[in-house]
Formats: structure tokens, sequence, C-alpha cells
């Protein structure tokens, strides 16, 4: 049996994959960093020689919001380039026959042409509220590249949208919008206080749940043999604004009669819609499960796991 080893293995995406794991025939192993700190070279090189996987899945990075990409820019820059660049360079020296890593949608420029698509990563400059992160993250695309041209690795990027799910980090600052939202509304509820949503609830995003994203990262793994990243997104059509989602998680709530707008807060990018058809063309019937249903599952996850979830 081939051995993956899921570095991030704890957090959102890497949960997803422990979750659906079961349906699949691999020996998965889950890192986190209390088992390993990938920001150390020897420390990574010692945990994955001993664990000599066949597949690398690389999910481990320094990950947040709109606001902690704009308060914490050096540990989003420092934390993912040490990260990045000691995964890689293990993988190498260990002969992991395939890695597939993570990007983002959100590290795309910012003044560009929609929709976005693969070919499009380095065209200028990102937007200014987390381009520490999202240099960082080109640069992964950069280092992925040179191993395959230099020792022909196969060493492939991923660019997922907005994702969510259990999980996920409900952290009232530093998480993403729907994690955030999710523990606002729960909060705002108990307290019989106004939902405060930042910015104008305006901006467009694309959002995959965590499961599906899960499933697209094994079809890639098995399946995606190109050079050039590949984005796993839903389709544009299912792009929604900021409002639409916080209103369906107010719904789950029954509190959508108290929902304020905070316009003093920044709205980030405004939108970073992304063609998901280099992925359709392969795949073109998979489902993507509906935000109001992944929200739902979001929701109650988080009330049911209130005490224990990161946040
Ligand atoms: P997450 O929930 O924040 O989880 C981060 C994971 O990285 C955790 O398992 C964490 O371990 C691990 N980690 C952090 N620093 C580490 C270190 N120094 N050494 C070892 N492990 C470390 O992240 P996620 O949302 O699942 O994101 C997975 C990937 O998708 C990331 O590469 C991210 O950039 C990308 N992505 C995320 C989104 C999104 O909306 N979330 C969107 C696009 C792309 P501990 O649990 O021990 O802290
Ligand atoms: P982004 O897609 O990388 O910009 O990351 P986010 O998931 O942080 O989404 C940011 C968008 O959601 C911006 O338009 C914010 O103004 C808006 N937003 C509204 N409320 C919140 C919140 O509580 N947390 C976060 N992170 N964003 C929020």
């Amino acid at each position: 049996m081939k051995t993956i080893l899921v570095s991030g293995g704890t957090g959102l995406v890497g949960s997803a994959l422990k979750t659906i794991s079961t349906n699949y025939l691999y020996k998965f192993i889950f890192l986190s960093s209390t088992n390993c700190d990938l920001t150390s070279y020897s420390s990574t090189l010692y945990t994955f020689s001993s664990y000599n996987p066949d597949y690398v899945i690389h999910l481990a990075a320094c990950v947040g919001g709109l606001f902690k990409n704009m308060d914490h820019k050096v540990d989003m820059y420092e934390k993912n380039i040490l990260i990045n660049t000691n995964v890689l360079k293990v993988c190498h020296e260990i002969k992991v026959k395939k890695v597939i890593s993570c990007l983002s949608t959100c590290i795309f420029p910012d003044k560009t042409i929609y929709p976005i698509d693969e070919t499009m990563l380095h065209n200028g400059p990102p937007h200014i509220s987390n381009d520490a992160y999202a240099y960082a993250k080109r640069m992964l695309d950069v280092h992925s590249r040179a191993y395959q041209e230099q020792y022909g690795d196969k060493f492939i990027c991923v660019i997922p949208t907005n994702i969510y799910g259990p999980y996920d980090n409900f952290h009232l600052q530093d998480s993403h919008v729907i994690p955030g939202l999710i523990h606002k509304c729960y909060l705002a509820k108990k307290e019989n206080k106004p939902f405060i949503i930042a910015g104008s609830g305006t901006p467009l995003r694309q959002f995959i749940y965590s499961e599906d994203l899960a499933i697209l990262i094994l079809w890639t793994l098995e399946n995606y043999n190109d050079k050039e990243p590949i984005i796993l997104s839903v389709p544009e059509s299912q792009e929604k604004s900021i409002n639409y989602v916080a209103t369906c998680i107010a719904k789950e709530f029954n509190y959508e009669n108290n929902m304020e707008f905070d316009t003093d807060k920044p709205d980030g990018q405004f939108k970073k819609t992304a063609n998901n058809s280099k992925l359709m063309s392969y795949i073109k019937s998979f489902q993507f499960t509906p935000i109001e249903d992944g929200i739902s599952k979001t929701v109650n996850w988080f009330i049911n796991n209130y005490i224990v979830c990161r946040k």
C-alpha cells in the first residue's frame, strides 16, 4: 500500500482529507506542527525520512483571512517561505514520487482581467492587503517548477479558492470570513446583540466546501500530471457576495433580522473570480456541495464542537 504524508493534517483541509481518507486505499500520515515544525529543515528531514512517503500532500501553511493577512505580514511571509522551502527540498532529497502543494486564488494579481486562470498568477502585484502571504505562496509555484525543470520532479501546485467547512479556525479576528461570521453570529445571538459583518458586504468570492476540495486534491494526486497548476474551484456562476453568505449563516441561527455592516472595516479585494474550466475539462460531472448545505453543516459542526474547536 502506498503512503501519503499530509502536512497540515490537523487543519481545515487536512481534517477533510482525514474524513474522506477511509474511501481510499492508501496509508495516510497526518502531520501537525506538534509532530514536526516545518520551519526547521532538520525537523522536516527527520520526520519525512522516518515515514519515507511515496506521495506528499503539502497543506501546512500560516493561513488567515483578510485581517490576519494585514496584521501579521512578517509571519505570513517568513513562516510560509520557510515551510515551503523545507518541504520541497526534503521531498526532493528523499525522492518523493509526487508532491501536491496548495496555492490560493487570493494570490493572483489585484489588477487583472476576469475570470482569472492558471496562466495569470505572476502577471502583476497582488492586493496590498495580503501581499506578504501572496508573494510567499507565489514562490511555492516558482520553487515547484524549478524542481520540475532541473530534476524532473513531479511537484505540482493546486490553486483552491476560499475554503470552508468543519475543523476550520473560527477565530474572531484572524479567521476567514465564513468561520469568523459563524462565530460572530453565534455570540451575537447568545448576547442578543447585532450580528456585525465587516465591510460593505458587496465583495464577491467563490467558496468550496472542504470535503469537496479534499476529493479534488486526491483526484489531482491520482490523475493530474501537467506541469502547470490547476484551479480547484466552484464555477464562476457560484460566486457569492459576502452579504449572501452572512445571510445564509444568520438564517442557520434564525438571526437574520439583526444584521449590521461595519463599513469602517476594509472590504479587501473586490473579487477574485476564477475560471475552473481546466478542472471541468477533466471531471465534468463533479457535483459541488451547494453553499447553503455546506454552511448548514459547518454551523452545526461549530455548535456541536464549540468547546474544542479552534477559535
Ligand atoms: P489551517 O486550517 O490553518 O491549517 C494549517 C495547518 O498547517 C495545521 O495543520 C497546522 O498545524 C499546520 N502548520 C502551521 N504551521 C506549521 C509549522 N510550522 N509546522 C508544521 N505544520 C504547521 O489551513 P487550511 O485552511 O487547511 O489550509 C490548507 C492549505 O490551503 C494552505 O496551504 C492554505 O494556504 C491553502 N488555502 C487555504 C484557503 C482557505 O480559505 N482556508 C484558501 C486557499 C488556499 P497545527 O494544527 O499543529 O497548528
Ligand atoms: P479573502 O478572500 O482572502 O479576502 O479573505 P476572507 O475570507 O477574510 O474574506 C474577506 C472578505 O469578507 C472581505 O470583504 C471582508 O470585509 C469580509 N468580511 C466580513 N466579515 C468578516 C469577518 O468577520 N472576517 C473576515 N476575515 N472577513 C470578513
